[in-house]
């Protein structure tokens, strides 16, 4: 049965641009949904579906390589992280066509229609010179399908070039610049050895939402040492209305801590798990859900650690079984996404 929108009283469903603002619980195909995720809003926006492409452009880390810090943040695995980088320069724009060609080939018999979203996902892709930046993204951006760009970072990763670097390739393409946060406790953050603060990330938001790129923020659940509230509160800190009070981030990935064989977190905190069960975990899913606006789009909720280097939670590979608990919880619980957010 599809509820009206009356049984969805929030105000922020309704307002907004379509193509840029969906109303999340009245969907084209008469669906209602109760979370806003990225693959359903990147299909009302495009209208066809989007694919991300995941490209590794070469780049290593700070948190690696001395200038903030070594040996990476405790949960980063070896293969994910510094330690396996390449130098700056080891992959070129020709390589970044001929990456995102071989994985769009792959890909076109199971979705000829389907559009392209080219993710630089692997370390921190901004920590280059921004001219060896612009070769890698315009490459990327010279794919006829491909329609935007995603670029994961550092909050301490955006120089004043690179934001420039940014605001034009965000004029030229759909853009979304994705910053690892974790946490927005500081105690934590150095517990972890993110070699970065809470201040920085907040610098790095009000910097590129005065450009207006869009900005998505990466939450670890179940960082040792963190209470529920403590999570909580930060899913609550950046969903904070920006500064100028009339916007939104564009997105939230939140997800549980994977606990992985090649980190150093197993050899630091030793038989540590970090949410009980499948059921624990899904219920501060929901909660954390009702805080988040429904503008924000949602682009993670499950982990996808691979289950070969994963140690604990043991049932964290399960992502289908995640996803369908939180869809039943909210059904149950006749909740959805900012129910309970008061920005
Ligand atoms: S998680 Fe990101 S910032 Fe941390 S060490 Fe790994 S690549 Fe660097």
């Amino acid at each position: 049965m599809f509820l009206s929108n009356r049984d969805f009283p929030n105000p922020f469903c309704y307002i907004g641009d379509m193509s840029e603002h969906p109303v999340i619980f009245d969907t084209t195909d008469g669906q209602q949904l109760r979370i806003n995720m990225i693959g359903s809003w990147l299909k009302r926006r495009f209208g066809r579906k989007i694919v991300k492409l995941s490209i590794d452009g070469g780049f290593t880390c700070p948190n690696r390589d001395g200038t903030k810090g070594t040996g990476g943040c405790l949960f980063c695995s070896g293969s994910g992280s510094g330690d396996m980088a390449s130098s700056i320069g080891s992959v070129s724009a020709d390589q970044i066509r001929l990456a995102l060609n071989d994985q769009i080939w792959l890909l076109s018999d199971k979705w000829p229609q389907a559009g392209y979203i080219a993710y630089f996902q692997n370390h921190t892709n901004t920590y280059a010179p921004a001219e060896h930046l612009r070769d890698l993204f315009t490459a990327a951006l010279g794919q006829p399908v491909v329609s935007g760009l995603a670029i994961a970072t550092r909050s301490d990763c955006i120089s004043d070039e690179v934001l420039d670097l940014l605001e034009e390739l965000d004029r030229q393409t759909f853009l979304w610049v994705e910053l690892g946060l974790q946490t927005i406790h500081d105690e934590t953050a150095r517990a972890m050895n993110l070699c970065h603060t809470l201040a920085d990330y907040d610098y790095a938001v009000a910097r590129l939402h005065s450009r207006g790129i869009r900005t998505v923020t990466h939450l670890i659940a179940g960082l040792p040492g963190e209470s529920r509230r403590m999570m909580l509160e930060s899913v609550k800190h950046v969903c904070q209305p920006l500064h100028d009070h009339s916007s939104h981030l564009f997105g939230l990935k939140l997800h549980m801590l994977n606990v992985v064989r090649s980190s150093a977190l197993p050899l630091e905190y030793p038989g540590y798990v970090p949410f009980e069960s499948i059921d624990d975990y899904t219920d501060f899913v929901v909660e954390a859900l009702e805080l988040v606006p429904p503008d924000i789009t949602i682009h993670r909720i499950s982990g996808d650690a691979p289950r070969r280097d994963l140690i604990a939670p043991e049932w964290s590979w399960q992502k289908r079984t995640i996803l369908n608990e939180i869809h039943r919880k909210m059904r149950e619980r006749n909740t959805w996404q900012g129910r309970r957010s008061s920005f």
